[in-house]
């Protein structure tokens, strides 16, 4: 069974921070297929169109037909466990510091064969009762020389894609039922950046949507949540309740203002953990609807350059520190809306800032990789606030908006899209951007 992670001691500040090391992640073009699914939470090989076979490792043509229509299918992942081992010696670098690290090969009932990760709590398929004893040897034949082999059992494993530090594409071998402290297993950390024990800094607090994640990231484990606050001396609804949960603290923050984040960074920049970047400016004009820039400026002030802003001063600190212990430095959530994709023109210029933060974040995600800090962009639909009053329903509430957020940080997933709407979007977007544009243009 896993054991509970205990509260990490305070980092004895005269040693020095760890260096990160990345695991393997060079991966062909075939093969980031598989990625592409992980990153949004799905696992996905490639199932043949003509002999529907399902292949793994990921290839450009049909191991079985040689057919090269190929399409990348979820897959339920469930198998039996043949056989484990344990490493206790690696060459590389980042497994070395990770020793032992346990591996599982599985046959999955859909058929292909494959290497995972395995989890603490997976059974393991070598009973430990007693010994198989050599066959006897045929009458007049010398008895062949075997060693003993240990009896096998049956050991059902459930296979999940994850995104590893380097943000490729992994299998990992879950069992079959969710067991206590089954997330606290040491190599699924590795993987993912769950909010427990962990410092997080979330940008606003004044919105329901920074409310609602706030209650949640505290639920979650979270051991402090800095709670972002442009306007201190405001009293605003709800605010009192957040601020009276024991791990939160208000602090001054103003993300249109370069002097408020450089101030913020210094103060906690060498303690954050997860950045979780929810600020933004949100006005309902299309270019028509408004004469001026001044609306679109506040937007592309707080959604796009607050994002630069941010980024500029905690970047730094965060990969500085993404190999400290066990709860390192971990990740950056972006709040980014399902608009950045393709214009909603009734939202027209909030749609530009955020497709210019949706660009930013893609840019970051690239800087941060190398030292393993996930960037995490979410996508949502029109959110239930006072900016989406006139949009008929289905919307986001702001507490599902929040639980998605959480999930993705415990299970390593890079880019969310919450809600009917989101995801709706994203199928139209991916089948064809044109079409969605045009039905976009015409309301929808
Ligand atoms: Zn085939």
């Amino acid at each position: 069974m896993t054991m509970p992670l205990m509260k990490p001691r305070r980092k004895n500040p005269v040693l020095r921070t760890p260096q990160m090391n990345l695991p393997p992640w060079a991966r062909g073009r075939t093969a980031l297929g598989m990625t592409a699914a992980a990153a949004e939470g799905r696992f996905e090989l490639q199932v043949c169109e003509r002999c529907a076979a399902v292949q793994y490792p990921p290839r450009d043509a049909c191991h079985r037909c040689l057919s090269a229509e190929l399409a990348w299918r979820a897959q339920s992942g469930e198998g039996e466990l043949l056989s484990e081992t344990v490493l206790h010696h690696s060459n590389d670098p980042f497994y070395r510091e990770r020793l032992p690290w346990r591996l599982g090969l599985v046959r999955l009932d859909a058929g292909p064969t494959v290497i995972v990760h395995l989890h603490g709590d997976v059974a393991s398929p070598i009973s430990t009762q007693g010994t198989v004893a050599a066959a006897p040897a045929a009458s007049g034949e010398p008895a062949p020389r075997q060693p003993p082999r240990p009896p096998q059992r049956s050991v059902r494993v459930h296979v999940g894609a994850r995104l590893d530090r380097a943000g490729a594409a992994v299998l990992i071998g879950f069992p079959p039922e969710e067991s206590e402290h089954m997330a606290d297993d040491k190599m699924l950390r590795e993987m993912a950046s769950d909010p427990r024990f962990r410092k997080i800094l979330v940008t606003d607090g004044k919105t329901a949507v920074g409310q609602a994640l706030v209650q949640a990231l505290v639920k979650a484990g979270a051991e402090i949540v800095w709670v972002g606050h442009a306007e201190p001396w405001k009293k605003l609804p709800g605010l009192d309740d957040i601020s009276a949960l024991a791990p939160v603290t208000l602090v001054p923050l103003d993300l249109s203002n370069g002097r408020s984040v450089v101030e913020l960074a210094g103060e906690i920049g060498g303690k954050v953990d997860i950045v979780v970047n929810n600020a933004e400016v949100h006005r309902a004009f299309g270019i028509a609807a408004r004469r001026g820039t001044d609306a679109a400026r506040a937007e592309m002030d707080i959604n796009y350059f607050g994002l630069l802003r941010l980024a500029q001063e905690l970047g730094p600190a965060l990969r500085a520190r993404s190999a400290d212990g066990t709860t390192h430095a971990a990740a950056w959530v972006n709040l980014l809306s399902v608009y950045a994709l393709s214009n909603y023109p009734p939202h027209g210029t909030f749609s530009a800032s955020k497709a210019a933060a949706h660009s930013l974040a893609q840019c970051l995600r690239a800087e941060m990789r190398p030292s393993g800090i996930r960037v995490i962009n979410v996508f949502p639909g029109p959110i239930d606030d006072e900016w989406n009053q006139n949009l008929p329903p289905p919307k986001v509430a702001p507490a599902a908006l929040a639980s998605a957020i959480v999930k993705a940080l415990k299970e390593g997933i890079e880019d969310v899209y919450p809600g009917d709407v989101a995801q709706e979007w994203l199928e139209r977007w991916r089948e064809n951007p044109k079409v969605l544009e045009r039905e976009l243009s015409a309301g929808g």
